[in-house]
């Protein structure tokens, strides 16, 4: 890429930009570009600013129908008349694929790409420079993605969302560089596409008679005939996806549909039952494979696909299919008979091998989720990897190409901060920085496999979304975060940066009427153990900006005078940190407490009782190993921080050996309680004293309150807090009585 030609023909431009003049301001530019220079403000911003281009007439014709959406009033410039933005695409222009040069100078703006994509990515990052300003500072910006798939995942089918919805969403998501939109059109809480030679998919299977997924789960998840009183759905005709696909493409967002298979097919079983292995409806999830009807099924679908899509990958899922009824039909196992396919799993691979063939045939390839590697991964395949990262690693290992979207980064249907004060949403959080943290394609992974990791993408299940305001709360600014994994390069990552524009960011998203989250309100905690000195370090952190942090060791409410937050906080001994934020033009933020303790068991060795085990299938939830319940690092707001130890199935039943007799007055250990991904609280706990190792004495019982263990999501501690005894062995048993996840951290003696 010559770029150094382009500057140095610019010279007199140089002259104008200064960073450090006075007036210099930082990028404002999400996400952040390669280079940027930005100087003062230099060039007034017109009413109707006049552009020129050499565009081809194809690209004109799509620019112009975007431009009504574009945040400037730009019209083309008369003849004879001096264009304020002039945009170059010259397809000999040494750039790559939607790179693009912005300059800014007294004597105009200067966009210039090797393709359309590159000038409209240029066009939207003048627009966030010329945001709320009637002048633009003089600038020199050159931008490149760092990977060529940005995708935003949308499920319509657990919640129907209207066309209106989703085109709303690619205006913004188009303004971040995104570049897909992944449409899971397909699942067993309804079928959303209209199949004219399949009607039963959407006059039956595209309704119920329950509004919230949750309230027809409990009522038997049945579907209801489409014109039936209170019916709850919707579908997409062929008009509404085409009107979506051309809004999208003039975005340069390419729609990717997904349609389900074999798994997550109840809405299919129940429309068409004779798709199923038993023949009737609502008995499984996923479609008989042994039938050939299944195949002329998917067949007919997927030909209205690709006549409606033309995205080149058309995904068809793959995921989660239950393997149960396979097993027991008898089509189903002459099929794996008589094509050697050894299991079950060799079956599902050879449903997604044939289908492959079919898209394949038609020029198109296939995406799936990771689980299209068990069992053997068709030839062309590109794996979406959400589980973890490893499929898409393996997958590129193989030389397929891979995008990442773990659950653990990118699933937009976590909660955003501390569950119990945001909406039902599933499983343990996913902050705004734990999303800005992933790097899909580390270097470690070196350049072979790197290269086939194309993308990164975030995905907003709608099981807990119930309204288009809720989705658009779960998308932003998660999804901004996903943009910049996406298209900086990590050098250019920063979270200090990140933590300004974003705020940013979402002041402007809601002032044009989206209703994002407007991060936390709290200060998190994290706290480290310093050995050596016998201390613990607690580190506090903002999401908002402006912010400061203030806060007490004493238990007091901070108040504007306490000490402003600037590093760790060494504890010795225990205190309890009280930290709230302090904001311009607002009232403090709601005060959060932690208490840090160098305890007494710190370093101490646990024994677990042979029948307890903490669980070892996820390295995560072995936290630290053996010595995880004592080495003085607490679990925050998420089971997947590595502190907190999981136990499943088994009760937590552990003996603390501080080495010598003390006395002790207290043993608390912290639970918690997130009911959608089934971690509970125990029933439970015992805690019990001994001097000698082999006579011990109980010291107290303790139970959640009913209310805790009624909620949703909750943290507590329970154990025990008393007269000191004397002890040199504590036991700590907490009995959960389900065979269901049970998560704790350290346990606190005292
Ligand atoms: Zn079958």
């Amino acid at each position: 890429m010559n770029l150094i030609r382009h500057f140095s023909a610019l010279a007199a431009l140089i002259l104008c930009l200064t960073a450090t003049m006075p007036g210099a301001r930082a990028t404002d530019i999400t996400p952040a570009p390669l280079s940027a220079e930005i100087g003062a403000p230099c060039l007034p911003i017109p009413e109707a600013p006049a552009y020129r281009t050499n565009m081809n007439a194809a690209d004109l014709t799509d620019l112009k129908a975007y431009l009504p959406s574009y945040p400037l009033k730009l019209r083309q410039a008369n003849y004879g008349e001096r264009p304020w933005l002039t945009i170059n695409v010259d397809s000999c222009a040494a750039m790559g694929p939607e790179a693009y040069l912005l300059t800014v100078s007294d004597s105009g703006v200067t966009v210039t790409a090797a393709d359309a994509a590159g000038a409209f990515y240029g066009l939207q990052s003048l627009a966030m420079l010329a945001r709320d300003s009637d002048s633009l500072p003089a600038a020199n910006i050159t931008d490149a993605p760092r990977l060529p798939y940005r995708g935003a995942h949308m499920d319509v089918s657990r919640h129907f969302f209207g066309i209106d919805h989703i085109m709303k969403q690619l205006d913004l998501l188009a303004a971040y560089k995104i570049n897909r939109l992944h449409w899971h059109l397909t699942d067993s809480e309804g079928w959303r596409l209209e199949i004219p030679s399949r009607p039963l998919l959407t006059e039956l299977a595209a309704w119920r008679p329950q509004r919230l997924y949750s309230d027809w789960r409990k009522a038997g998840r049945r579907y209801c005939p489409r014109d039936s009183a209170g019916a709850y759905g919707g579908y997409y005709t062929a008009d509404d996806v085409r009107r979506v696909v051309e809004y999208a493409r003039l975005r340069h967002i390419t729609v990717i549909p997904e349609i389900e298979m074999p798994g997550h097919s109840a809405e299919v079983c129940a429309a068409y039952p004779e798709l199923a292995c038993s023949g009737k409806p609502y008995t499984q999830g996923e479609v008989c494979i042994g039938r050939e009807e299944t195949f002329d099924f998917f067949k007919d679908v997927l030909d209205e696909v690709m006549r409606l899509f033309p995205s080149h990958y058309i995904h068809i899922g793959g995921d989660e299919a239950s393997r149960r009824h396979w097993r027991q039909c008898p089509m189903c196992q002459q099929r794996i008979r008589e094509e050697g396919l050894g299991d079950e799993a060799g079956l599902q691979s050879y449903m997604i091998r044939r289908i492959e063939a079919y898209v394949n045939s038609h020029g198109r390839d296939i995406i799936g989720w990771d689980e299209i590697l068990d069992g053997g991964l068709a030839p062309h395949a590109t794996v979406m990897s959400w589980r973890n990262v490893d499929g898409g690693i393996r997958a590129a290992r193989m030389g397929h190409d891979a995008i990442m979207t773990p659950e653990e980064f990118c699933y937009l249907d976590h909660p955003q901060d501390d569950p119990s004060t945001q909406p039902k949403a599933f499983g343990s959080p996913v902050t705004l920085f734990k999303a800005y943290s992933f790097d899909p394609a580390p270097d470690s992974l070196g350049t072979d496999v790197a290269r086939h990791i194309i993308g990164v993408q975030g995905n907003n299940w709608a099981e807990y979304i119930p309204t288009p305001e809720h989705s658009e709360y779960m998308l932003y600014p998660r999804i901004i975060a996903l943009a910049e994994v996406g298209w900086s390069q990590p050098a250019r990552k920063d979270e200090t940066s990140f933590r300004r524009r974003i705020n940013d960011e979402i002041r402007h998203i809601r002032s044009i009427g989206y209703n994002a989250f407007t991060l936390s309100p709290r200060v998190a905690f994290t706290q480290d153990v310093d050995y050596a000195r016998r201390c613990i370090l607690v580190s506090m952190a903002t999401e908002r900006h402006p912010a400061d942090i203030r806060y007490t060791t004493d238990g007091s409410e901070p108040t504007a005078s306490s000490p402003l937050y600037t590093g760790p906080v060494s504890i010795e001994g225990s205190a309890t940190v009280t930290a709230r934020i302090f904001q311009p033009d607002s009232l403090p933020g709601p005060c959060t407490r932690i208490r840090a303790d160098y305890h007494k068991a710190i370093g101490c060795s646990v024994v677990y009782a042979d029948s307890c085990g903490y669980y070892r299938d996820r390295k995560v939830y072995m936290a630290g190993g053996d010595s995880a319940l004592t080495d003085g690092l607490r679990g925050g707001k998420t089971y997947t921080d590595g502190r907190w130890q999981g136990f499943c199935p088994n009760s937590l039943d552990v003996t603390i050996d501080l080495g010598s007799v003390t006395e002790v007055s207290h043993v608390m250990a912290n639970f918690m309680q997130m009911r959608t991904p089934l971690i509970f609280l125990p029933a439970s706990v015992d805690i019990w004293a001994s001097t000698d190792g082999k006579h011990y004495r109980l010291l107290g019982h303790d139970e959640p309150e009913g209310s805790e263990a009624e909620a949703d999501a909750c943290f507590t501690e329970l154990g025990w807090h008393g007269d000191p005894e004397p002890a040199r062995y504590i036991r700590f048993r907490a009995t959960q009585g389900r065979r269901q996840f049970m998560f704790t951290d350290e346990i606190v003696i005292l």
